[in-house]
């Protein structure tokens, strides 16, 4: 055998998952295929009397189905190989010795089809372990009995919200969920699957959970309202998904598994699910890209200059990774706002149960902040988050450049400034970097590692790796005005500002361009990141590229009313309530009331992709398809229609050379 191992002991047999050359397991057809033989032979061997499926890899139980293959499927190659799964996780489920999953490591999709398929779940408490079916998220839906069999373990009102918004869980919250049976420590994991195996197979006469029609009815119509607020029915796949999983509740199982086959050939013949499954593949792509460089270094002692909203959000999340953290500020109220900052950060991790009491306090412990000029010399590398002034950057990295040993590595997190003018000020200049990390730094994935000419190939491997160690996507920019996402989202957002100044209403602006698929509307998100903030990057933008991009004289209007947004309690809109509602005073400083808005969104979106187009020409990325995942990871761009070039493509927006000029 290949990708399995079959071996036995006092009558329990343990079937290994390892495929070989790979850190992760995965269902292809040939997995599929030796996973029929094993379970034949283990059916006719009469000395085996129980079954415990693991796997070898250190951080993966089964990390789901081979995406490009599943995504380069015919139809009729789609539906012989979820036809295969059903078959081979009926026949582990009919198996009339009791079975039970010992997971530890990622169980998603797939892998946790198959342990569903088990009497017993028992998962390990190891950070690695992450339960669920995040199949929604690529566009397509649990086919290999996931959407049939979850909501008879767990009940259907629990097992919707799991599944329609893809989400995948701690071993501790799957517990809670009733997805698995049991959570120990990681040593001890096979020793609990054994005692679940002695209990011998699970009653599902008295698990098996009995669903009223006329319930389902009501619990589907409550789901697919909830979906509507939140994805506007812009995304099939939850939707198909909520419509199989409320069909197949009350019928025989075999009919579930139809419904999941013939919905998830339907959803991945439409071009929404082939845009999320390429995000997700280019994903995975920039998380494992390598430079190679032999002077390349492991960065283990980070420094965080500045500890304001992004000093202190770079320097929870390093100390969450595990780095002992030197926060910085010149001013000692600054400080300790930071460190309360990072505080909270914990506690609500803890609170969410992200992270035990434990885990956030020694986190917290790897943070030591300080006004005082410590000394830098065993430092490796240094973000530098102060406020977004050339002049005063160049003062401080011409210091730390005095400061620090000659190879520690000097990055900005600078929104939008030149990194070579930095270069300038500082000795051996190949050590300049850009890292740029995004608002909320915890929850936004992306950050841009910014080249400038100077930059060696060392530098860059070394932050490449240790952006993919802190566990963000980078993307490599080149160094130009506002990099690439700043460069894209400034004009959108300036548009956007102008129509408002024109005449156009604010709720309708923001409406359109959440229909467009946008998370938050252009003057909510200018709300959020503070006029006096925008302007400043803007105007970095503007200088560059006066030509076509300039700031409208409604900004400065607002930011001299101190409506510079969510900050200052009013903005485009107030903010004293739940709800923020349009802001009257900053209505009252338009041009005129009544301007007719027609297309916007089509408009905003073309400024986007037209910019889009112009880094290309630029080199800005080094592709299309980086530049696409760039925008979807840094600003939310509507996933479903793959980023600002694909939306071009598909409407065929640009041809050829239309934005040369
Ligand atoms: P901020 O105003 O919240 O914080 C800046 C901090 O730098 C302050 O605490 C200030 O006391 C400190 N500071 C000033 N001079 C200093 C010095 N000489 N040494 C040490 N500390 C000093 O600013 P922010 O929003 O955190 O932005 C920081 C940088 O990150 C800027 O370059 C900004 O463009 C960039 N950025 C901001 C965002 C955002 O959304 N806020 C997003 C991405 C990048």
């Amino acid at each position: 055998m290949k990708y399995l191992k079959l071996t036995k002991k006092n009558g329990i047999a343990t079937l290994t998952f390892d495929r070989p050359d790979s850190s992760a397991n995965i269902f292809n057809e040939p997995v599929l295929i030796e996973c029929r033989t094993v379970l034949q032979q283990i059916e006719t061997d009469e000395s085996i009397e129980a079954l415990m499926i693991c796997s070898a890899k250190p951080k993966i139980f089964i990390a789901g189905a081979d995406i490009p293959s599943l995504s380069s499927a015919t139809p009729g190659e789609l539906a012989a190989l979820i036809d295969l799964g059903h078959e081979v996780f009926s026949q582990l489920e009919a198996l009339n010795i009791p079975t039970a999953a010992a997971i530890h490591g990622a169980c998603v999709g797939g892998g946790y089809e198959l342990a569903l398929a088990c009497d017993w779940r028992v998962a390990s408490n190891a950070k690695v372990t992450k339960i669920g079916l995040p199949e929604t998220q690529l566009g397509i839906l649990p086919a290999w009995g996931g959407s049939t069999r979850l909501p008879q373990l767990i009940t259907l009102p629990k097992a919707l919200p799991l599944i329609l918004a893809g989400k995948t869980l701690s071993a501790a919250a799957a517990k809670r969920k009733g997805m698995v049976d049991a959570v120990v420590h990681p040593a001890h994991i096979q020793m609990m699957a054994l005692q679940y195996l002695e209990k011998g197979k699970r009653n599902k006469e008295t698990h098996h959970i009995i669903h009223s029609t006329a319930s389902v009815k009501v619990i589907e119509a409550a789901a697919r309202k909830d979906l509507m607020k939140r994805t506007r029915g812009l995304y099939p796949a939850p939707l198909k998904a909520l419509e199989v999983i409320c069909q197949a509740v009350t019928q025989p199982p075999e009919i579930g598994f139809r419904l999941e086959r013939d919905a998830i050939i339907k959803l991945t013949s439409d071009s929404v699910t082939s845009h999320l499954i390429d995000l997700f593949l280019l994903n995975e792509r920039a998380k494992k890209l390598k430079i190679e460089d032999t002077q390349a270094q492991d960065l283990q002692a980070p420094v965080v200059i500045g500890s304001g909203i992004m000093g202190s959000g770079i320097g929870y999340w390093l100390s969450s990774r595990g780095y002992p953290v030197l926060l910085q500020d010149i001013n000692d109220d600054a400080l300790a706002k930071g460190v309360k900052r990072i505080q909270q950060h914990y506690q609500k991790a803890q609170s969410r149960h992200i992270m035990t009491a434990a885990e956030a306090q020694s986190g917290f412990d790897r943070l030591h902040a300080s006004s005082q000029r410590l000394p830098l010399q065993n430092k490796d590398l240094i973000i530098e988050a102060a406020v977004e002034d050339l002049e005063l950057k160049k003062r401080i990295f011409a210091d730390l450049s005095q400061r620090c040993s000659p190879d520690c590595i000097l990055a900005t997190n600078t929104s939008a400034l030149p990194i070579h003018e930095l270069a300038d000020v500082i000795q051996n200049p190949e050590r300049m970097v850009g890292l740029h990390f995004f608002n909320p730094v915890h929850r936004m994935p992306l950050v841009e590692i910014v080249r400038a000419p100077t930059t060696s190939d060392a530098t860059l491997a070394s932050v490449l790796k240790f952006v993919q160690k802190i566990g963000k996507t980078p993307i490599i920019v080149k160094d130009s005005p506002g990099f690439l996402v700043n460069r894209i989202l400034v004009p959108y957002l300036l548009e956007a500002c102008k129509l408002f100044a024109a005449g156009g209403d604010s709720l309708e602006i923001d409406e359109a361009m959440l229909d467009f698929g946008m998370p938050m509307g252009p003057l909510r998100l200018l709300d959020e990141v503070g006029l006096d903030v925008g302007k400043h990057v803007a105007h970095t933008l503007v200088a560059a590229f006066p030509d076509r991009m300039s700031l409208p004289p409604m900004m400065d209007a607002m930011i001299e009313n101190g409506f510079l947004g969510r900050k200052a309690g009013k903005g485009f809109y107030i903010y004293d309530k739940d709800e923020p509602e349009p802001n009257p005073e900053a209505l009252a400083l338009r041009e005129n009331d009544h301007l007719q808005l027609n297309s916007v969104a089509e408009q905003l979106a073309e400024l986007m992709s037209s910019e889009a187009a112009r880094c290309l020409d630029e080199h800005i990325a080094s592709s299309p398809e980086d530049i696409d995942l760039a925008m979807v990871l840094g600003t939310g761009y509507a996933p479903f229609r793959g980023g600002p070039l694909r939306y071009a493509d598909d409407l065929r927006l640009i041809s050829p050379g239309f934005y040369q000029d």
